[in-house]
């Protein structure tokens, strides 16, 4: 009987649920640390949210608008805030076109662990471009040096596109 009390997921679950509470946020961190925007990939500051690129893609050209205020909760933000990250996901989408010429694009964003959020407390929406048969690509991306080069030029090149575009709102 004893073995069906051993649950590996278990001790995980608690861990999360100890971690020291102190620990800081990283949306937060991206947010306060202006002067490491690049080393951090943070590609543009607008009033209410930035945009940055995810470390750990999905994807080539993988990017998250987000909320500078700190809430797990879609009905904490307010309607200029939702304004600026449609109006930044158009644009994103735009800069994306403009350079990557991707065949479609997975908007949306991770509400609660359960639904797969990495970092649930601090809202985000994730921005994906996808390329017909893309899928057959991932594995190449797991190559984390190769991914963190070209992360940086990708990175380089869509903060100039971005700067250009005006979107719709
Ligand atoms: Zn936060």
């Amino acid at each position: 009987m004893a073995k069906h009390l051993f649950s590996p997921w278990r001790s995980e679950y608690i861990e999360e649920f100890n971690k020291p509470k102190s620990k800081k946020c990283l949306f937060c961190t991206l947010a306060s640390d202006k002067l490491e925007d690049r080393k951090n990939l943070v590609i543009y500051r607008g009033e209410h949210c930035y945009v940055v690129m995810n470390k750990f893609p999905y994807n080539s050209g993988h990017l998250m608008i987000v909320p500078y205020k700190h809430t797990a909760k879609l009905t904490k933000l307010t309607e200029n805030e939702f304004t600026e990250i449609m109006n930044l996901t158009v644009r994103c989408s735009e800069a994306l076109t403009t350079l990557y010429k991707p065949h479609g694009f997975n908007f949306g964003a991770n509400i609660g662990r359960v639904a797969g959020a990495g970092i649930e407390k601090h809202i985000h929406f994730h921005l994906v471009p996808r390329w017909n048969g893309d899928v057959n690509f991932m594995p190449v991306l797991s190559d984390v040096k190769v991914v963190s080069q070209s992360i940086q030029k990708i990175a380089d090149s869509l903060q100039k596109v971005l700067c250009n575009t005006k979107g719709t709102v």
